[in-house]
C-alpha cells in the first residue's frame, strides 16, 4: 500500500470515529431531550399538614410526582411560608434545575433570611430530588453517587428530665436489644448559662452510662448551647475522663469563636452546626475550624442540595459530616440517603430512640434498627411511601401554575 493509500485510509478511520462520537452525542442529547419533555415542567406544590410536620408533594404537567418534607415544628407556618414566598419561583420550572432553583427562592427571600424560608424549601427541594430519582429510576443515595446499604447508628436520647441511673439502664437495655454501638446523652441545660438541669446531674449521668454500655460502645454527648468557654473547658477535661468522642453544641452555638476556642482547648472532637442555615456562616465556621464534626440539619438549612454544599465543603476541610437528624420523620430518610453517598460519612448517623406518635404510620416501609443499622431505603428516590391515610387526615394546601 503506497504512502497516499494509506493517508486516505487513515483520514476515512478519522471521520468514521468522529461521525459515530457525534451520534453518540446527538442520541444523548436527544435522550436529555425526551428525558426533559418526559418530566415536564412543574405544576403544581401541594403541603399537607398534620401536627409539627409537612409533607410536600411537587407534580410537573407531566404527571411526573416526588414527595419531600418541610422541616418538622411549626410546620403549619412553614407551608404558609412555602405556598407564598417560595412557590412562585419554583412553579413552571424545569424540575432538573434543582441548584438554581434553590439558589433563586434564597435570593429572592433576601430580606427574609434563613430559618422559615429554609425550612419551607426543604420541603421543595426535597421533593424535587425524589422526583428525580423516580425519573431516573434511582434511589436518592445512588444519585449522590452511593449504593443503599445498612448504615450504622447511634441511639440519640432527647431527655434531660431522666435519672442520670434510669438514662444507664435504658441505654444498656437497647444496647443488648438493638445493637447500638453508640449512644448520645445530654449534658447541662439547654441555653443554660453554665447551669445543670439539676445540680450534680451531668457529672452523675455520664459515668453512669459509660459503667453501664461499656467501654467498648463509643459515648457523645449534647450540651445544646449550655456553656461559656471555661466551663464548657472543664466539663470537656470530665469527658476526656470517660473517653466520650463528641462534644456537641458546647456553647451558645451563635457564639463561634467561643466554640473555636473550645475545640482548640480540648482532645474530645467538638460538634455543631445543627441550626446554621447560612452557607457563608458555614464557610466561616469551617474556615475558624470552630468545630471538628460538621452537623448540617437537612432540613433547617434548605435541603439536600444545600447540605450537600456543607458537606463538601466539611471534606475539603477534611472534617467528618454526621447531619442533623434528631427525629424520625423523612428528615433520617433524607439522612440516610446522605451518608451513604458522601465521602467524609462519619461513622454513625443520628437516630431519635424517644417514640414520638406523629412520626409513626408517616411513611413506609419504617425505619428500624438491627445490630445497631439501618438500611437506607433502596427504591427510586427516597425508597419511602407516604402513608395515603395520614395524608387524607392532613390539612392540603396548593400552589398551581397557570
Ligand atoms: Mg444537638
Amino acid at each position: 500500500m503506497n504512502r497516499s493509500r494509506r493517508k486516505f485510509l487513515k483520514a476515512v478511520a478519522a471521520v468514521t470515529a468522529m461521525s459515530s462520537q457525534l451520534k453518540d452525542l446527538q442520541t444523548a442529547s436527544h435522550a436529555e431531550q425526551a428525558r426533559k419533555k418526559s418530566i415536564g415542567k412543574i405544576k403544581t406544590i401541594e403541603t399537607f399538614t398534620q401536627g409539627p410536620v409537612s409533607i410536600v408533594r411537587v407534580r410537573t404537567d407531566s404527571g411526573a410526582e416526588g414527595c419531600g418534607q418541610i422541616a418538622p415544628f411549626n410546620a403549619d407556618i412553614s407551608a404558609l411560608v412555602l405556598h407564598r414566598q417560595i412557590a412562585p419561583h419554583v412553579l413552571g420550572k424545569d424540575p432538573a434545575d434543582i441548584d438554581s432553583i434553590v439558589d433563586r427562592c434564597i435570593e429572592a427571600n433576601y430580606k427574609f433570611p434563613w430559618s422559615y424560608v429554609c425550612r419551607a424549601l426543604a420541603g421543595v427541594d426535597t421533593a424535587l430530588w425524589d422526583l428525580r430519582g423516580k425519573a431516573e429510576n434511582k434511589s436518592v443515595c445512588e444519585l449522590l453517587g452511593g449504593k443503599p446499604r445498612p448504615i450504622a447508628v447511634y441511639g440519640s436520647s432527647m431527655s434531660r428530665d431522666i435519672k442520670p441511673a434510669d438514662e444507664a439502664d435504658r441505654l444498656a437495655r437497647l444496647k443488648d436489644t438493638r445493637g447500638f454501638r453508640a449512644f448520645k446523652i445530654r449534658i447541662g441545660k439547654v441555653c443554660g448559662h453554665d447551669q445543670d438541669q439539676w445540680p450534680g446531674r451531668t457529672e452523675a449521668l455520664v459515668p453512669a452510662v459509660r459503667k453501664a454500655i461499656g467501654d467498648d460502645v463509643s459515648l457523645l454527648v449534647d450540651a445544646n448551647s449550655c456553656y461559656t468557654p471555661a466551663k464548657a473547658i472543664e466539663v470537656g477535661k470530665m469527658l476526656e475522663d470517660y473517653s466520650v468522642r463528641h462534644f456537641e453544641e458546647p456553647c451558645p452555638y451563635w457564639e463561634l469563636e467561643w466554640t473555636a476556642q473550645v475545640a482548640a482547648a480540648l482532645n474530645v472532637p467538638v460538634a455543631g452546626g445543627e441550626q446554621d442555615n447560612d452557607l457563608a456562616q458555614w464557610r466561616r465556621m469551617i474556615r475558624m475550624h470552630a468545630v471538628d464534626i460538621v452537623q448540617p440539619d437537612i432540613c433547617y438549612v434548605g435541603g439536600l442540595t444545600r447540605a450537600m454544599r456543607v458537606a463538601a465543603m466539611a471534606a475539603d476541610a477534611k472534617l467528618p459530616c454526621v447531619p442533623h437528624s434528631a427525629n424520625v420523620s423523612m428528615v433520617s430518610v433524607f439522612t440516610l440517603h446522605t451518608l451513604g453517598a458522601i465521602p467524609n460519612a462519619g461513622p454513625f448517623m443520628e437516630f431519635s430512640i424517644e417514640p414520638t406518635d406523629w412520626t409513626t404510620q408517616l411513611y413506609e416501609p419504617a425505619l428500624n434498627v438491627q445490630d445497631g443499622k439501618v438500611a437506607i431505603p433502596d427504591g427510586p428516590g427516597w425508597g419511602v411511601t407516604v402513608n395515603p391515610k395520614w395524608l387524607a387526615k392532613a390539612e392540603r394546601g396548593v400552589s398551581e401554575h397557570r
